[in-house]
């Protein structure tokens, strides 16, 4: 089912339980007990006990015969995607988007809503757990079918404890223990990230597997940048690796931006400062939606900022791309949506000053799953969680499933 490469460690030994049986079913590495057998190294016998405790769970299934060899044909397990669900929420500033998967992070139901972030984690959580209710009524499951709730805020978040650290656009969501708030509604892992983190996430889980270095920038009212390095998402000692929105752009230093400082990326080239760009020349434009909008209506000038605006971000990015290497850079968010303009400006800027072996083969590429790339990664982190190894070992041995 799932073929190919992925971000997960590769490496069965020394972890040889169900957990590792399991990885090596659902990567469609290793879909029959002799595969397995030569695979892991285990005994035959031990091989079947994992298989058993796998099916007595539910979690695979005998999906038939083998027709490439002679003989009896042997059995195929396959992973059971059906034996639970996993909530996702994706929260921005002002709208989300919220899905229920099944366990191979295929959305069974989703929708998109409007609210502020600033409302406060109880209102936008209470929000949240009703539409997540109203999306398992819909796919006919109960909060008991639920694995695991994955959730992406637009702030910093302390990933062991799920608690936003002072995001400065979410009043009242300082120190928040969302794992806290949900254990009364779902008996199940919270685990609670960064949106651009979750972004890179889906877009890398879902088009790029096999590419170990990639940068995904989202360019909306704020700018950021998820980093996946080695195929796992590089958060930094405190949470905050790749906030480019307030490294300095040279050039703008009147240009005054909200943290205070002058010349930041995001006061220059984010959805908001575009904004206010367009309405000094007499156009309507409210927020990153709006810019996206003229420049689609053809309006020279919103396309013009905004291939400007791809510029200093080509600026900021050149010098990430000599220190990080990456073989992909993403463009997603909002304004990803006007990517011909933004990438142009990127393209122009990144391979004048980056260095040439750097950029030999760097690839620029617009988001493939645009506004759904945040609730998907959301959905894939605590499918990754929950079906870990050691996870499903340890809750095979207490005689839970999953
Ligand atoms: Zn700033």
């Amino acid at each position: 089912m799932r073929g190919g490469g992925h971000t997960s460690d590769r490496s069965t030994a020394p972890l040889l339980g169900a957990g590792s049986v399991l990885r090596l079913i659902r990567d469609g590495e290793a879909v029959t007990r002799a595969d397995l057998a030569r695979r892991t190294g285990l005994a035959r016998s031990t091989v079947a006990q994992r298989v058993d405790a796998l099916l007595a769970h539910e979690l695979v299934y005998e999906a038939g015969g083998s027709s490439s060899t002679g003989g009896r044909p042997p059995t195929i397990l396959a992973f059971n995607q059906l034996a639970g669900v996993v909530l996702a929420a994706d929260l921005g500033a002002t709208h989300s988007r919220v899905a229920v998967s099944d366990l191979a992070g295929a959305p069974l139901a989703e929708l998109a809503l409007d609210m502020d972030i600033s409302a406060g984690p109880e209102a936008v959580l209470d929000l949240v757990s009703e539409r997540f209710e109203e999306l398992l009524r819909q796919v006919d499951r109960t909060a008991a079918d639920v694995r695991g709730i994955g959730i992406g805020v637009p702030g910093p978040v302390a990933f062991a404890t799920g608690q936003p650290v002072n995001p400065p656009i979410m009043p009242g969501w300082d120190g928040f223990s969302l794992p806290r708030w949900f254990s009364t509604r779902y008996d199940a892992p919270v685990l609670v990230d960064n949106d651009v983190n979750i972004m890179a996430l889906g877009e890398h889980w879902s088009h790029w597997r096999d590419t170990d270095h990639l940068l995904f920038i989202k360019v909306g009212t704020g700018i950021g940048c998820g980093i996946v390095a080695g195929r796992l998402i590089h958060r930094g000692a405190q949470g905050a690796a790749g906030d480019i929105g307030h490294i300095r752009v040279p050039g703008n230093e009147d240009v005054l931006c909200r943290c205070g400082n002058v010349g930041c990326l995001e006061a220059v080239a984010g959805g908001g400062a575009l904004a206010v760009q367009l309405r000094a020349v007499g156009l309507e434009a409210e927020n990153s939606r709006d810019v996206v909008r003229l420049v689609r209506a053809g309006e020279p000038q919103a396309a013009r900022m905004v291939r400007e605006a791809g510029r200093a971000l080509g600026r900021v990015l050149a010098g990430s791309v000599n220190f990080f290497n990456p073989a992909v850079i993403i463009l997603g968010g909002d304004l990803g949506a006007a990517h011909e303009q933004l990438l142009a400006g990127v393209r122009e800027v990144i391979f004048e000053r980056s260095l040439p072996l750097a950029t030999r083969d760097l690839r620029t590429e617009p988001s493939r799953l645009g506004d759904r790339a945040g609730v998907v990664g959301a959905a894939i982190m605590v499918i990754e969680h929950v079906l870990a190894p050691d996870v499903i070992d340890r809750a095979l041995q207490s005689g839970v499933a999953a």
